[in-house]
């Protein structure tokens, strides 16, 4: 019988600690392993110079760091990168690379599509596959990163802020998010500050709760709407958590949150949530909870659209006007810029034009076929192969 190895990128730096004391090894034998594998992204353990060759011997046979297969990369113009990642039974999940002046952004996946099934969100449309697990999440980032170093030449760290953004509902996923966040986080990994790490979730209220207490990041939140009726319709989940739980939940997050704000998110839809009355009813309702102690500020994300969603993006100077009409109340709001629009990377476009899960899967194995004739052979100890341009 053949035991698939530990794969290392599945803890936190307590998790591999305990893991190495069961191996019969120090705490800090696993702090150096540690920063191997995250902070210089070496997974071949013969490389790990520092490390006692009877531990290396010991690794090689029962762990390995076993990186996601990429199936495509693509590179917009503008500087943005799409990795397609493939996790098996014909399932793919995507992360984007955002390069700005003062920062670089990586949005990642935590599931393979989403259960929470929103009206304008291609990944919704697909249904839910799986839970990413805690290796899944983290070898996302651990590949763009040493991707990027490699390719940009640089020792230097390039990713600065990671998102929690892309395919699937993070905190559907909790007990696989939070070592993945604390990877993110820890000085002999990535060493991200708590501000400069997002989760966006749609609203669910017991795991914004937990969030606070255990890993407290930025948090932003898929608002919408300003009405339960409007917003059971787009966001089904608020059906089971409606707005003012979810409000009242989100100013109790500030007593603990990074950021003295929650960010709210307004995919912005023509004809069906970008009226004037929409913004002042949100006025109101932000008004209200103000007057509790809540601090906000708002993104208007201009619709991606996809056919099989039926919905249209609103016009920008619909955008803009909605946006005013914020502002002019006092309340921060930025209309988010269209990233990677040459490739598909925009908000609620990954897996692309892709309407459910059967095509999804023919598309995985289509491109596996062509890319992995392309591939050059795989690095190191785990299945990571190089990515394709
Ligand atoms: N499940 C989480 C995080 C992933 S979605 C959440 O819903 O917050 C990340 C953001 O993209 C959310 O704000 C979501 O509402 C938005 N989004 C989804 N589909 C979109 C689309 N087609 N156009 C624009 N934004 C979209
Ligand atoms: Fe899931 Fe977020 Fe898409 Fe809604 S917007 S279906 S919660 S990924």
């Amino acid at each position: 019988m053949t035991i698939t190895p530990v794969n290392l990128l599945d803890f936190d730096l307590d998790g591999l600690t305990a893991y190495c004391e069961g191996l019969g090894e120090k705490r800090f034998r696993a702090t150096q392993l540690f920063r191997w594998v995250h902070q210089r992204g070496v997974a071949d353990f013969s490389q790990m110079t520092d490390l006692a060759k009877s531990f290396r011997d010991k690794l090689a046979g029962v762990a390995e760091v076993r990186a996601l297969p990429v199936i495509t990369q693509h590179d917009s113009r503008d500087g943005t990168i799409k990795w397609l990642f493939d996790v098996g039974g014909g399932n793919a999940v995507e992360a984007v690379f955002i390069p700005e002046d003062d920062r670089g952004t990586l949005c990642i996946s935590s599931q393979a599509g989403c259960a929470v099934g929103c009206r304008f969100c291609s990944t919704g449309h697909q249904g839910f596959s799986r839970n990413l697990s805690t290796a899944e999440i983290v070898a996302q980032l651990w590949f763009a990163e040493h991707y990027l170093r490699r390719h940009l030449n640089t020792p230097d760290r390039v990713i600065s802020n990671v998102v929690m953004m892309g395919m699937g509902e993070p905190l559907q996923n909790y007990d696989r998010l939070v070592p993945a966040l604390r990877t993110m986080l820890d000085d002999h990994a990535y060493g991200l500050s708590r501000r400069r790490v997002t989760v966006s979730t749609s609203g669910v209220v017991p795991m914004m709760e937990r969030l606070a207490r255990d890993c407290p990041v930025a948090l932003a939140v898929s608002l919408h709407a300003p009405t339960d009726e409007l917003r059971d319709h787009l966001v089904p989940l608020n059906r089971k958590y409606p707005i003012d739980e979810l409000l009242r939940t989100c100013t109790a997050y500030l007593a603990s949150a990074p950021r003295d704000f929650i960010t709210f998110e307004y995919c912005m839809l023509d004809g069906v949530n970008d009226a004037p009355e929409h913004a002042h009813a949100l006025v109101d309702l932000m008004r209200a909870h103000a007057a509790e102690g809540l601090r906000c500020k708002f993104n208007l994300i201009p619709f991606n659209p996809f056919p099989a969603s039926g919905l249209t993006r609103s016009p920008m100077p619909r955008v803009l006007a909605f946006g005013k009409l914020l502002n002019d109340a006092g309340i921060v709001t930025t209309v988010r810029k269209t990233r990677g629009d040459d490739i598909d990377a925009a908000c609620g476009q990954l897996a692309g034009d892709v309407q459910d899960r059967t095509r999804v899967q023919d598309r995985v194995a289509r491109q596996r076929t062509v890319v992995l004739q392309r591939m050059p052979a795989p690095q190191a100890s785990g299945n990571q192969r190089k990515a394709v341009t």
